[in-house]
């Protein structure tokens, strides 16, 4: 932060007089829900997606989305079905870059599940293997063994799989995926309320253009 200051000083106070760290800096993130995602593009990926939703009446909307997650429930099965690893993708592929990150470390036993790390730049960190921690917070962050438990965890001769949260586990996924939207009948076979129909509200215009693209992660 005295960094930033030096470099700009509105920066620095924009940072610190409106936001919280804990906000925006993974050193502050609480460790409970295995995430290190900085922005909610969780939900931006979703908002792109149903864009052609976005525009309709409220009904048309629902409807809209309710036939997409109806299919993504069953194409997510179906994919998930037929792969043979027990962890997802992405996750595999973190870990991958994980165990290639861990070459650059030495890992020194301490005492029962405890390790010391040095990396060959001299950086150094305290490992609790059984604890799932490493000093460096990834671990507790991610869910996912940083490159420093990965060395570790390879001392051992345990597998490495088994130190990776369970929710980034097929099992979870199949889990998630789980329940199914079932079909539904469209108005042609509801049964006659008898009341008067409703009339569609006055269209109002809003300023402006709703916004549309998604805003990416600074690194992506
Ligand atoms: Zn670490």
């Amino acid at each position: 932060m005295e960094s930033l200051k030096q470099y700009d000083e509105e920066a620095h106070k924009w940072l610190t007089e409106n936001t919280s760290p804990y906000h925006w800096s993974r050193s502050h993130f609480r460790t409970i829900p295995n995430c290190d995602i900085l922005l909610n593009n969780l939900c931006e990926s979703f908002n792109s997606v149903i864009l052609e939703a976005q525009e309709k009446p409220i009904l048309g909307m629902l409807e809209n989305i309710r036939m997409y997650l109806m299919e993504r429930l069953r194409t997510k099965k179906e994919w998930i079905g037929k792969r043979t690893e027990n962890l997802c993708p992405k996750i595999q592929k973190k870990l991958e870059k994980a165990k290639e990150d861990a070459t650059f470390n030495i890992a020194r036993f301490s005492n029962d599940s405890k390790f010391e790390v040095t990396h060959m730049y001299g950086e150094k960190f305290a490992v609790d293997l059984e604890k799932r921690v490493c000093d460096c917070r990834r671990w507790e962050l991610t869910g996912i063994p940083c490159s420093h438990a990965v060395c570790c965890i390879s001392v051992t001769g345990e597998e490495l799989e088994s130190f990776v949260n369970q929710c980034y586990s097929k099992d979870a996924y199949v889990k998630a995926y789980k329940p199914a939207i079932e079909p539904i009948n469209g108005p042609n076979a509801w049964p006659n309320s008898k009341k008067d129909p409703i009339h569609a509200p006055k269209k109002l215009k809003l300023p402006g253009r709703p916004k549309k693209a998604r805003r990416r992660e600074p690194d992506e």
